[in-house]
This record gives C-alpha cells, structure tokens and sequence, in this order.
C-alpha cells in the first residue's frame, strides 16, 4: 500500500455570496432508526488532454491501459469499500482499556452519479483551490460531490507518496445552508486500490456531516469534538511516525475514523449521534432513503451515434443492480416517441446489445432507458437515459439501400452519452 498518514486540512470557508442560503427543509417522517443512505456523485478531474486519471473507457495507465478497470468501475469499487468501512465496529482504541459499546453508524453511501472533467489545473491539487472546484457540483442541494484529484502524472514527476483529502468545513449552527464537497487526490497515482482510498474518503465525509479531529479540532471549528474520542498524538501506527516517540507507546495509538491513522475504522457513539443527529435534520437533503437495502446505482453509456446493428448499450459500474427494465422508443422530430419496446431483463445489468431486441431504422433517433432493480425488497431503483442517432457514419456505416433515404432530420443532433439522470 503507497499510502502514508492521510492528509486532510479544512480551510476556512471564505466569504460565498454567489449561493443563496437554502431553505432547512422540514423533517416530515420519523427519525431513521435504520441505515441513512447518503448521496454522493463522483468527479474524476483529468488532464485537458483526457490523461493523468480514470477515464470514462479506461484506467489510463501508460503502457499498461486497462478498459475493465474505468472510472464507473473505480467508482463502484469505492462505494463499496466505503461501505464496507461504514459498517465496520469495532472496539475504541483510546482510552486504553475503553469500555464503550460501539453502535453501528448506520450510514452507507449510494452513487447518485459518475462525471468527468478535463482541466489541467483542476485536476491539480496543488494548482486548485477546494472551492474553486465549486463549479463542477452537481445537485449540490442534496448530493455530497467527491472530487478525485491528482498531484502528478504518473511516471512523468515526483508522485505523491500519500494520499489526502480536504472537505469543506460545516458547523452545526450554519449546516443548513451549506453545499457539501470534498476532494481526495492520489489514488490514481499510487495506484490505490478502491477499498485503500475508501478510508480517506470517509474520513472527508466525516467532516461533511459533522465531525472534528479528536487529535487537532480544526482552528475555530468548535463542534464535532466529543469527550469519548479523547485527543491523542496523531500516530499513523506503533512508531510511525518514528520522530514522535509518543507514538513508541500503544496507549496513545488511535483508531478513530476522524484521526489520520492506519486503522481508522473505529468512531466513538457521540460521534455517530452527531452523524446521525445531522443527517436526521439538516444534512436530511442528503439522504436518499433510510434502508437496509442498497439502493440500486449505475451509469449508461454508448456511442452518440451508430450503425443500425451491433449497438450496445454499456450499463457500466453497476451497484446492486440484480436486473432490469429496458425501453427502447424511437423518437420523432420533436422528442415523442413513436415507438416503444420494453422488456424486463432477468439478469444483472451490464453490457446490452440492442439490436438483438429490436430492429434500428437508419438516420433515426432513438432513446433507452434503463430502471436498473434490486433483489433486496425495498431498495430504490434507479434510472438511467442515453439519446442516441443510428447511421450518422461515424463510423462509417453500410450503404443504406435507395428506398431508405438519408434526409436531415430537424431535432439536430445526438445528445451526449454521458448518464443523464
Ligand atoms: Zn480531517
């Protein structure tokens, strides 16, 4: 594993005339006394040039490039680890001999969306500012926007030997009005796997709902310290780091989420009812839904244009999505469909050819939709659209005979295959 002491900093927040305080939004429902599942998007921050990152088809390393391993995948993989994080218990390190029960956190996190952009400086943790990453947050109101950075192209500078994270500081008193986002940076890097970068984003999304270091209270954030997460020395683990001899001693070794340490699974009952207490009331907007069950989450891709045959549809870094409904509608000039197939398909999502479920019409316009379901009984489903044109020769496509036309069609062109949402 290439990581050290995780890094995390929260900056003080500078003054945001440009986002009108938002509403507290009433709580209508009971508390959740089951697991809050949390919204985040992803944002992989690549090169201008599309490298230095996971990308929408790859891994990106030189030499070595993978398309099994993307950015969906990566991301499906974090979820995973993060939650696998969440549910971990165990026993506090500190105080030596503690007696405390843990309490499960109850919190997992659920993907709400996957993006991608290209900007040299934004990829650069170094070159960029946490808030200056404000303008890529997507549904900031009720989706907490994770942002993967980079120090430097693999191969070609001095790598980071560390990952780190920075999240935007919440306090209670102000909570309501707040977008949530944080940025992590050195996974690609060093290669880190999902479940190794996992640990430090849920210590960034600790902050976000709420919590303060037990070892360093961030300067003039005076909530989120709790007396059964006592303060410590910062040991990464037994004589790490070796200039501290404090950290020679097991008594002063932690394993708090909110510490920077090797191990940091473990979060005290305070701070899970301060967690909870947030997301109960005024973090409630982040919440998709208060269940066991793991919502369903996905991304749709495929070409912008294609031929009339071999159309696959890519439903990529699926996240407990068991099976599937899938409508296929041929669009008219404006929009409404004109023909509609739908089927249910009884088998996990993941790569979909079309044309074996309905024969494509040359210079057409077509849209799929995908409601990806879960086997577990009351997790939400989830839908995903991509808009697409058959026949625009890119690549080129069999001649199409003299009856089949080859005329403009006025709504313009494909819309983006990105997932839409
Ligand atoms: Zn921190």
């Amino acid at each position: 594993m290439a990581a050290g002491p995780v890094v995390s900093t929260t900056p003080p927040r500078p003054a945001d005339p440009g986002t009108p305080p938002q509403a507290i939004v009433p709580i209508t429902g009971p508390l959740c006394a089951s697991i809050q599942n949390v919204r985040v998007n992803i944002h992989y921050m690549l090169t201008t040039n599309g490298g230095g990152n996971f990308s929408e088809t790859s891994d990106n390393y030189p030499a070595s490039i993978s398309t099994t391993l993307n950015g969906y995948t990566y991301a499906a993989a974090l979820m995973s680890g993060c939650n696998d994080h969440w549910d971990l218990n165990p026993p506090l390190l500190l105080p030596p001999g503690s007696s405390l029960t843990p309490v499960p956190k109850r919190i997992h996190l659920t993907l709400n969306g996957v993006y991608f952009h290209r900007n040299d400086a934004a990829r650069t943790y170094g070159s960029s500012t946490i808030w200056s990453l404000r303008r890529y947050l997507v549904d900031s109101a009720n989706t907490i926007n994770i942002f993967m950075q980079e120090s430097a192209l693999l191969g070609t500078g001095p790598a980071p030997t560390f990952n780190g994270g920075e999240a935007t500081q919440i306090s209670y008193s102000t909570i309501n009005d707040r977008s949530l986002w944080t940025r992590v940076w050195g996974g690609w890097s060093n290669r880190m796997q999902p479940w190794q970068m996992a640990a430090t984003v849920n210590h960034e999304v600790g902050h976000l709902l709420g919590l303060n270091h037990p070892h360093m209270p961030v300067p003039g954030w005076t909530t989120g310290i709790c007396a059964d997460a006592p303060a410590n020395p910062n040991c990464w683990g037994l004589n790490s780091p070796a200039a501290n001899p404090l950290c020679a001693n097991p008594a002063n070794l932690s394993n708090n989420m909110m510490d920077y340490n090797a191990v940091n699974y473990g979060v005290s009952p305070c701070q899970v009812g301060i967690m909870q207490t947030n997301l109960n009331t005024g973090l409630r907007r982040f919440v998709a839904s208060c269940d066991p069950c793991v919502p369903v989450s996905f991304s749709l891709r495929m070409p912008a244009s294609t031929c009339t045959t071999n159309i696959w549809l890519d439903g990529s870094g699926a996240i407990a999505a068991h099976w599937f409904d899938l409508t296929i509608e041929r669009l008219g000039s404006k929009g409404v469909a004109l023909s509609t197939f739908t089927t249910r398909v009884w088998r996990g999502l993941g790569r979909e050819q079309l044309d074996t479920y309905v024969v494509f019409q040359p210079n057409a316009r077509y849209r799929a939709t995908v409601t990806g379901l879960s086997a577990c009984s009351t997790a939400l489903p989830a839908t995903r659209s991509v808009t697409f044109m058959t026949d625009q020769n890119n690549p080129p496509c069999p001649p199409i005979s003299s009856t089949g036309g080859r005329t403009a069609l006025s709504d313009g062109t494909a819309t983006s295959p990105t997932p839409t949402r």
